[in-house]
């Protein structure tokens, strides 16, 4: 799995902040950046949020370029709505050989894994096979697996951010989609450490929201999220 932070509002903390200051203040717009100047942004726009004003931080967009992951996990990605997507199209691109995800389950069990590989394989040269046969590309992928490796790119702003990591940082996620979100949110807390100082599943800042379905690690996985940084490509 790859992600790469492509693009972002250019300071997006100090953004969201003359935003944020605009509202409260009898400013001109050429004003604003000399009312933010010398601020704590820590303070600042800890007590905005805090008070509930979060539509500031959707002036701070954030865009990602994802690849190497399956589709059965981009799928889980796209539901959420208020975001922009563009993914690699099967109906035009056909996949290269073999080139799919398996889940670390099936990796480590090694002869689940060989009948994942062979299955795969009978997979993919059915899809060739059609392709030659002059079956279109948008027919034949419909044999192709959740498995099958794709790219994606996606914009949010800040709030949703914040939302779909609170959501697919926690343990509750499945496991592809919480390694992708967390890489995201590594690379987004480099660049705005404050609005981001918190993110990641409820527990991070406050108690566990999962009731029942608890992971009952809430000091490991805050420990985590304290600590995160920038990971390597897997
Ligand atoms: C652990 C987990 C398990 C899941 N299991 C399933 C499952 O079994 N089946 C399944 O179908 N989905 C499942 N989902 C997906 C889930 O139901 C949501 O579709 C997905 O997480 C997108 O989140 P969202 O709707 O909050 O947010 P987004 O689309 O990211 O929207 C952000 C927020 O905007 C607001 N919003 C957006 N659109 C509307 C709207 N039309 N009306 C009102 N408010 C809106 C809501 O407040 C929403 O929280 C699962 C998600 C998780 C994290």
């Amino acid at each position: 799995m790859k992600v790469t932070l492509l693009n972002f509002t250019p300071n997006p903390e100090k953004t969201i902040a003359l935003s944020a200051k605009l509202c409260y203040s009898d400013s001109t717009v050429g004003e604003l950046e000399d009312r933010v100047k010398g601020v704590s942004l820590e303070k600042f726009l800890g007590k905005i949020l805090k008070m509930g004003h979060t539509s500031v931080l959707e002036h701070a967009g954030f865009t990602f370029g994802i690849e190497g992951v399956s589709r059965a996990t981009t799928h889980q990605l796209v539901r959420h709505r208020l975001a922009s997507y563009s993914q690699q199209s099967q109906r035009y691109v056909s996949p290269k050989a073999n080139e799919y995800v398996i889940p670390p389950s099936i990796e480590g069990d090694a002869a689940m894994s060989k009948k994942f590989k062979d299955h795969a394989s009978r997979v993919y040269a059915l899809y060739r096979e059609m392709t030659k046969a002059g079956i279109p590309k948008e027919d034949a992928r419909y044999i192709l697996p959740n498995a099958a490796c794709t790219k994606i790119i996606v914009t949010m702003n800040a709030r949703e951010l914040l939302h779909f990591f609170n959501l697919r940082c926690c343990e509750r996620a499945q496991w592809e989609i919480r390694e992708m979100a967390t890489r995201m949110l590594a690379l987004a807390k480099k660049e705005a450490p404050v609005i981001f100082s918190s993110a990641g599943p409820a527990c991070v800042s406050g108690p566990c929201s999962e009731g029942e379905m608890t992971c009952g690690m809430p000091g490991e996985i805050r420990e985590k999220f304290k600590n995160l940084s920038p990971l390597p490509s897997s």
